[in-house]
């Protein structure tokens, strides 16, 4: 396994529409796997192909951020089928680094997709679950969490990202 660049805000791939994985080939489930291993090492809990550079539909998660095996999630297409209730909470993402924000999420959501073999399987996430699958689900509609927060919110990251850069800091 490899640990892949995650890319940053700003980078024109993260506001992409990825496309459907239409075979699951050896080449994605190799990229299933460098994903695991980028997002457990970065650590993150979450992270969809576009971070990675990889304009495809699919996503791991993995709450425990490696501590349990069993609460790994790959799933290839992604779809959330069905929403319940609202839940404002704070969120981030290792493509804009040192910005949380509060942002509004369904309470509990019904996920549906592929896992590695092709099998059709349903994810029912609540809370953090429900979260995380949708903060995901929106990086493949090219979507970030900074995309949800208001006009001014937008334009106060904006200027602490820009000063980050201006200091010489990674972005
Ligand atoms: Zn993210």
């Amino acid at each position: 396994m490899a640990v892949l660049e995650i890319l940053t805000i700003g980078h024109p791939m993260l506001s992409k529409k990825a496309e459907r994985v239409e075979k699951i080939d050896p080449a994605l489930v190799r990229l299933a796997m460098d994903m695991v291993e980028t997002m457990r090492r970065a650590p993150g809990i979450g992270l969809a192909a576009p971070q990675v550079n990889v304009g495809k539909r699919l996503i791991t998660i993995d709450l425990s951020v490696g501590e349990k095996e069993d609460e790994l999630i790959i799933l290839v297409n992604p779809e959330i089928v069905r929403q319940e209730g609202e839940v404002v909470g704070e969120e981030g993402c290792l493509s804009v680094p040192d910005i949380r924000e509060k942002v509004a999420r369904p309470y509990r959501v019904l996920v549906k997709g592929q896992d590695l073999e092709g099998r059709e399987v349903e994810i029912e996430g609540e809370d953090m679950m429900a979260r995380v699958l949708c903060h995901e689900v929106d990086h493949l509609d090219g979507k970030l969490f900074t995309d949800r927060l208001s006009p001014l919110k937008k334009t106060l990251i904006r200027k602490k990202l820009k000063k980050t850069a201006d200091t010489g800091l990674k972005l």
